[in-house]
């Protein structure tokens, strides 16, 4: 894995030559991670330099989150952008739009959990379980960290008939468990799936190009390793992630995207 701009040249010639398809995360990508997320909000730069490029781009550009699609289509706010929510769950482009079948089934087991989590959860002070309709994430960013130990045994206690009976998914990102529906689905294969609908899945001329910083995107990243470019955002080189480069912060990701504006 190198940083992005050590490779930069090199990187712009290929880019020149190729179409480039430009999958964004949001939250620690595009902006900074925060308490609550709430707080998360896209700086105007970042949303003006996003519009330029999904104009420019013959594919546009999409935004992947974990985040609900309507949630995150408020946060992005730009109208002929691509989606990807829930963690590919539900998507929408200038298109097409898409439901998981299986999270469709999952939401009334969703909300069941939901009610049991607040309940079992509620003694622990910070405790954030969010409705994301298919599927929820507990954050636990902001309990105390005396108190996670405790936290996550009674998170997997209150879990255990639906894992048992392997009625959900558990995974783990940045102070957030995630509870999903019991199929295997996500970032990589949403993002396959939309490169294949797009007719390009196997265009060698194509040029997938997926930024993200948590768990959830190295499937992306995993998919994306012989046919396209992932690049992580983290503070140094990483050596268990698929991504081929890294940027250190969403300030080096806005630098980046306007150098990929201006080689277009
Ligand atoms: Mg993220």
């Amino acid at each position: 894995m190198k940083h992005l701009f050590d490779s930069w040249s090199a990187l712009k010639s290929t880019i020149r030559k190729k179409e480039v398809i430009l999958f964004l995360d949001y939250d620690g990508t595009l902006t900074p991670i925060v308490s609550h997320p709430r707080l998360a909000v896209l700086s105007p730069k970042i949303r003006s330099v996003i519009n330029k490029l999904n104009k420019q781009l013959p594919f546009g550009v999409t935004i992947v989150s974990g985040r609900s699609l309507s949630e995150i289509k408020r946060k992005v706010n730009l109208k002929e952008l691509s989606y990807v929510g829930n963690h590919g769950y539900e998507m929408q482009t200038p298109y097409l739009k898409y439901i998981h079948p299986e999270a469709l089934k999952f939401i009334a087991s969703a909300k069941k959990i939901q009610n049991q989590l607040k309940q079992a959860l509620k003694k622990y002070k910070g405790i954030f379980v969010e409705d994301k309709t298919m599927t929820l994430s507990v954050h636990y960013r902001n309990v105390a960290l005396s108190e996670v130990a405790s936290l996550k045994k009674a998170f997997l206690k209150a879990m255990q008939p639906y894992i048992k009976q392997r009625m959900v998914r558990l995974t783990h990102g940045k102070k957030v468990w995630e509870i999903r529906p019991p199929v295997s689905w996500g970032k990589g294969k949403s993002v396959q799936w939309l490169l294949t609908s797009l007719g390009v899945s196997d265009n060698k001329n194509a040029l997938p190009i997926f930024i993200g910083d948590d768990k959830t995107d190295e499937d992306a990243f995993k998919v994306l390793k012989k046919k396209g470019i992932g690049i992580k955002i983290c503070s140094e080189k990483d050596p268990s992630s698929a991504a081929r480069y890294y940027l250190k912060d969403t300030r080096e990701v806005l630098t980046f995207l306007n150098r990929l504006l201006k080689s277009l």
